[in-house]
């Protein structure tokens, strides 16, 4: 497997993405044999946030979007929804607690969402 450099601050958030699909069986590295992990989306996210929380070794400022799943840069973009952002963001009571990226706050789509 080719070696890479560390990852700089500016290329982390994508090292991240690469290593979330990587744990969901897809995108190997070049030269990678073990083609055996297929997690979840979520339990994939669990070793990052493992990785983040427990080893600080990924920024803990990247998280996943409660809505499309995508992850990113809360430095850049995005929203975490409190008790008193809600109504700012135009957004229901149940997303308290949840971080939404840009594509999906205020945006978000409560007619795709609701019959959920
Ligand atoms: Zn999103």
């Amino acid at each position: 497997m080719p070696f890479r450099d560390r990852p700089t601050e500016g290329d982390m958030l994508e090292r991240t993405q690469e290593l979330f699909s990587f744990l969901q069986g897809e995108d190997a590295p070049e030269g990678w044999t073990d083609a055996s992990l297929k997690l979840s989306a979520q339990k994939a996210w669990s070793v990052i946030y493992y990785l983040q929380e427990w080893f600080g070794i990924i920024p803990d400022h990247f998280e996943r979007c409660d809505n499309c799943g995508d992850l990113f840069d809360t430095e850049y973009e995005g929203a975490y929804i409190d008790e008193e952002s809600y109504r700012g963001y135009g957004m229901k009571k149940r997303d308290i607690g949840k971080h939404f990226c840009d594509g999906c706050c205020p945006a978000y789509s409560y007619e795709r969402c609701d019959d959920g």
